[in-house]
């Protein structure tokens, strides 16, 4: 299927690894020039330097998202474009009751204001223009709350309400806001949480791997192919009908009809 967005710019935030990786090199290959922003230098040249191999166009900024100097920086590299994607790193699992506020403003900076704050940044300029695709990478604790992840429960449930509203408002212009929420993917960071997971129960990495494969119905993790062709889609000129809308990718381990 042709997407029709060939030639259009992309922001993608943390996007030298992982699901963010995944949507630049899936927007990339249908023509899209991706600004791929994240903080450490020597991955974020990885994903640059297969698009640019395979002909397609890509910018690597090198900045913290979650401040407003990374947002400056990231802006400033590209002030106007079609498509943005939110992300940044997940907050650190922990207890309710050990979390200090400080822990939850860090939360709710990265995984709610940054994504607010660049939304907040390039939405205008999108209506005026008449075309606009803002994909917010969130989580599937937005449906179904993680015990260990309040903080993710928290912030992204926060985003999510945010910009519901707004979604409807923009759809007049062709600008579309859709949330994807991945649910155990195969990245560095899944992998991590296994590891903590291991540590703290005692039991060993592979246990606690096999223990959460086997509890997805699809009995694997995602891909970040997988997760970049859905980005790509709602990209797309397809997808200007489908605007606020929460997707889960998490091969059927929501537990819900609905
Ligand atoms: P990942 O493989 O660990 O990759 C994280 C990416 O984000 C890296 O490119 C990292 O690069 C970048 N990054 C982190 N903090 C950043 C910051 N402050 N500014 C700019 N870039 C930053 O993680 P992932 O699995 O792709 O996860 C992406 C998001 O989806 C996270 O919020 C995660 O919690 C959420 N999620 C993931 C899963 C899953 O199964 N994988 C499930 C549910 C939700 P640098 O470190 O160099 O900056």
């Amino acid at each position: 299927m042709e997407l029709g967005i060939a030639g259009r710019t992309a922001i993608i935030c943390a996007g030298s690894k992982g699901l963010g990786r995944g949507c630049a090199l899936a927007l990339a290959g249908e023509g899209v020039h991706v600004i791929i922003a994240a903080r450490g230098a020597e991955a974020l040249e990885a994903p640059a330097a297969t698009i640019r191999e395979a002909g397609g166009q890509a910018t690597t900024i090198q900045a913290d998202v979650t401040t407003d100097a990374g947002r400056a920086a990231l802006l400033a590299a590209c002030a106007e474009p079609d498509i943005l994607v939110t992300n940044a790193g997940g907050p650190p699992p922990g207890e309710f009751s050990q979390f200090s506020l400080d822990d939850w403003r860090r939360a709710v900076e990265a995984n709610m204001i940054t994504p607010i704050a660049l939304i907040g940044a390039t939405i205008q300029g999108m209506m005026g223009r008449g075309f606009g695709r803002i994909i917010n990478i969130t989580s599937y604790s937005v449906k179904m709350p993680i015990a260990s992840l309040e903080l993710s429960n928290g912030a992204r449930a926060g985003l999510t309400g945010a910009v519901a509203a707004l979604a409807r408002r923009s759809a007049p212009h062709n600008v579309t806001i859709n949330n994807l929420l991945p649910g155990p993917f195969d990245t560095d960071r899944i992998r991590g949480n296994w590891a903590r997971a291991a540590e703290v129960s005692g039991r060993s990495l592979d246990e606690v791997a096999r223990d959460s494969v086997r509890s997805i119905p699809a009995r694997r993790l995602g891909t970040t192919e997988e997760f970049g062709a859905t980005c790509a889609f709602l990209c797309s000129t397809h997808a200007g009908f489908i605007t606020g809308q929460n997707i889960l990718l998490d091969g059927g381990a929501y537990p819900g009809t609905m």
